[in-house]
């Protein structure tokens, strides 16, 4: 799955003193990322020697680590260059199940750092020119001192079970028939057991306990972190916020909605991780 750790990545922002013209290059132009297609039609990430030909004006750059040896940078372009027939860009979405997941990760990962260069030129609290950190991925406001780090919200998932069934809901803006977990960002000062609590009772009227978390995953549309959470229906009856809500129902394994969310997505595996706990019950 996507989100579990890839173990051949070690992050790192001290890039190599010597540059290799085998590394990768998450190479960023808007919110597209560059990739190309091997002889066999896979879709690949770039790496150096296949794009410097193109004489790019890289607008930033930043160094993520290695990938199973091979050094990798993210690095931003105009939205002018690279007009070519071997480089193919893409939405990061579009990626999910064309890159191998450790790419597809990076990917992600190279899509929220240019993201927060570029969204922190001038320091929020005093309005100076901020300078990038050496030894940790920071930018450092020189007159008021002031560390602007890379954005992360961290947002929590909950399904809710009773018995075999459990609680999915829809908003407004989800895809025709489709339906999901619980979710909502953490305010400050909660936990992400208070946001649950919150969230539920807020978005379908129901009194939650017996959270037990679930996995993770960073969600680079464009900073959230979401983390999912099982949790066991205590009481209530479902009254669905109508300004977030537009239908929430209890569904089980013979009764699923017609439209799940999609394989990218945590909620899915989340969901999942229910139906398969279901079936093994039986
Ligand atoms: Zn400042």
């Amino acid at each position: 799955m996507i989100f579990e750790t890839p173990g051949n990545f070690d992050s790192s922002n001290v890039a190599p003193s010597i540059p290799s013209d085998d590394a990768f290059l998450f190479l960023i132009r808007g919110n597209e990322i560059a990739t190309v297609l091997t002889k066999t039609d896979i879709l690949k990430i770039p790496c150096f020697r296949q794009i410097t030909k193109y004489g790019l004006r890289i607008l930033r750059q930043h160094y993520l680590g290695t990938l199973r040896g091979t050094p990798c940078y993210a690095s931003e372009v105009t939205n002018e260059e690279v007009t070519s027939s071997e480089i193919h860009w893409y939405g990061l979405r579009a990626l999910f199940g064309r890159l191998d997941d450790s790419s597809f990760s990076l990917a992600g990962r190279s899509l929220q750092i240019v993201d927060w260069d570029r969204s922190s030129l001038f320091c929020g609290r005093c309005g100076e020119k901020t300078i990038l950190g050496e030894k940790e991925r920071v930018k450092l406001c020189p007159k008021c001192q002031q560390r602007h780090y890379p954005k992360i919200a961290p947002a929590v998932m909950a399904l809710v079970s009773r018995g075999d069934e459990f609680l999915l809901a829809r908003s407004p803006h989800f895809p025709s028939g489709m339906f999901s977990a619980i979710a909502g960002f953490t305010e400050p000062g909660e936990t992400l057991e208070q946001t649950i609590h919150r969230e539920v009772l807020e978005e379908v009227g129901i009194r939650v306990n017996n959270i037990r978390y679930f996995s993770s995953q960073p969600w680079p549309f464009p900073h959230s972190m979401m983390i999912a959470f099982h949790c066991d229906y205590e009481s209530g009856t479902i009254i669905c916020d109508p300004h977030e809500i537009e239908d929430a129902q209890w569904f089980s394994s013979q009764k699923l909605p017609s439209r799940l969310p999609g394989k990218i997505s945590i909620a899915r595996s989340l969901l999942e991780s229910k139906l398969v706990k279901n079936e093994s019950d039986l």
